[in-house]
């Protein structure tokens, strides 16, 4: 079983606090996280596969965000 990370930068308002939590989020000049490498699977969307050992690091810095823009799911 393995995870993805899905990020939705449209409700993203620049806190900033996921990047602080793990260096595959970074803060861009127009306010909003990047997640580094992630493919946009639709309009503002943006999903990312991680390793297993990523998955409670990456966890925290979901549970971080105050407007739950970041989702860790499930892949199949
Ligand atoms: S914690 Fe959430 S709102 Fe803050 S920068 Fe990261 S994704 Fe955006």
């Amino acid at each position: 079983m393995s995870y993805k990370i899905v990020y939705d930068k449209n409700s993203c308002i620049g806190v900033g606090q996921c990047a602080t939590m793990s260096n595959i989020w970074s803060m861009t000049n127009r306010g909003k996280a990047e997640l580094k490498d992630a493919k946009e699977v639709s309009p503002g969307i943006f999903e990312l596969e991680i390793p297993d050992e990523a998955y409670s690091k990456e966890l925290q810095a979901a549970n971080s965000c105050p407007v739950s823009a970041i989702k860790i799911v499930k892949v199949e």
